[in-house]
């Protein structure tokens, strides 16, 4: 199988921004193995300004762009460094990829993330892919993670997209708020009442939210790519993902 995985700020950090480096070393080891069982394996790491933040010692997330950008080149290395040398541990080479929306919406760049992926993904690496945030600017942002992984799920026609995230995956209403709200197993439409359920925003640290995790769902279902959304607190649960063991919520793709 062909397996995007897209882990968040609130998977890989702690509250202040520093690493969880428990949780990130539990990752790189899953992975490690799943490729090991031949799936061949595409990261999409959030984290780069919330580690930038906490190298920095800035205490929260900025709100200026410039600070931010800052940051996501400050963090993206302690990010590359760490997955380098923990994927390093278990024989595995890593790539990284940084994107920006306009080497998308543009044939010739887009043709060229083409054949470097695919060309990555034969020579056995594990590209690990992150959106160039030094050089987004509010215009061509993408923006979220969330969105990036799905583009990168369509682009390399992947068979499965998962997302791991600080949820249990889709709730009928915010399980902060409400006690009775209630995971939603399987989704085969994305009808205008799963939409209506995207609620408010993400994490502190993090970017994307409910909504932005619809959005990807609907863009990689209509290419043809299952999605999950899962707890990415025990990384151990992509196990069972990939033995097709229902967990959190899993997107049917229409074709
Ligand atoms: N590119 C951002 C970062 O690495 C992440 C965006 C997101 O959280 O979705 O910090």
């Amino acid at each position: 199988m062909r397996i995007v995985v897209k882990v968040g700020t609130s998977t890989l950090a702690h509250a202040g921004g520093r690493m969880n480096i428990r949780r990130i070393e539990k990752l790189c080891k899953v992975l490690s193995d799943l490729k090991n069982a031949g799936n061949e394996i595409v990261l999409v790491s959030s984290g780069a300004i919330g580690m930038g933040v906490g190298k920095l010692s800035l205490g929260e997330k900025p709100s200026d762009i410039p600070t931010k950008q800052a940051a996501a080149a400050v963090g993206q290395c302690e990010l590359m460094y760490t997955y380098d040398k923990l994927f390093t541990e278990y024989n595995h080479t890593v790539a990284q990829v940084l994107l920006v929306k306009s080497d998308i919406d543009n044939e010739h760049r887009r043709s060229n993330f083409h054949n470097t992926m695919s060309r990555l993904l034969e020579l056995g690496a594990l590209p690990i892919i992150n959106e160039n945030d030094t050089v987004s600017t509010e215009e061509i942002v993408i923006g979220d993670n969330d969105t990036l992984s799905a583009i990168v799920a369509v682009e390399t026609n992947a068979d499965l997209l998962v997302l791991l995230s600080d949820i249990d995956g889709l709730y009928t209403a915010d399980p902060h708020k409400n006690a009775d709200a209630r995971l939603i197993e399987e989704v085969r439409e994305i009808s205008p009442e799963i939409l209506a359920l995207a609620g408010g925003a993400g994490s502190k640290l993090g970017t994307g939210g409910m909504e932005t995790k619809l959005r990807a769902a609907q863009m990689a279902t209509e290419a043809g790519t299952d999605m999950i959304i899962a707890n990415g607190e025990n990384p151990d649960i992509l196990y069972n993902i990939v033995d097709n063991i229902p967990f959190g919520t899993r997107f049917y793709s229409c074709k």
